[in-house]
């Protein structure tokens, strides 16, 4: 078998046929994949045309597989500078402008000079311009205010975000996921 274990991925499926995350795109290896369904721990819910063989028969890969159990969703989404940017769905919160991941920033609307804290509720996605334009002050004395007021969202708001933006559009530009998903401090 010469297959690398990154091509004939399989999209996984929670058991209530929702992806199990959207960012990243839930996928396991082909042979994760496989063998989670001969452990019966999900259903094969379509497949390739690609065949692999083994001494006694041949079976499918897996295309899309659903888990039997139901994975419950974390109620609260974990704050990272990249699901501030899911909820704001990549829109600098200051010109509206839509960007790409590496060109978007996130911004303080109190500053951290002013006592602003590192909250969902006060950052918000901003383009670099945009960020540089307000500098250190506060909204009302740059008259720049966020477009939406900045929320805590919930798990499935995010995941509304993530439908937005089809499979595979925002992976080129992220190169480092750690980076992207990496716990901001407050
Ligand atoms: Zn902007």
């Amino acid at each position: 078998m010469s297959m690398r274990g990154n091509t004939y991925p399989a999209l996984v499926l929670n058991a209530d046929f929702q992806p199990l995350n959207y960012f990243p795109l839930s996928l396991w290896s082909w042979q994760d994949a496989l063998k989670a369904v001969f452990l019966d721990r999900v259903n094969m819910v379509s497949e390739y045309d690609r065949q692999v063989h083994s001494p006694s028969h041949a079976v499918n890969l897996p295309s899309v597989i659903s888990l039997k159990k139901y994975v419950p969703q974390a109620r609260r989404p974990a704050f990272t500078r990249f699901n501030v940017f899911l909820r704001d769905r990549f829109c600098c919160q200051y010109c509206g402008g839509v960007y790409r991941a590496e060109d978007l920033t996130f911004d303080h609307v109190i500053p951290r000079s002013k006592g602003g804290m590192t909250t969902w509720t006060n950052v918000v996605t901003a383009c670099a311009p945009c960020n540089l334009r307000k500098g250190n002050r506060l909204p009302r004395q740059s008259g720049i205010q966020p477009l939406r007021t900045p929320m805590q969202p919930t798990t499935f708001q995010l995941q509304q975000s993530g439908r937005a933006f089809p499979p595979g559009y925002l992976h080129e530009g992220w190169g480092d996921f750690l980076y992207w998903d990496a716990e901001l401090e407050s």
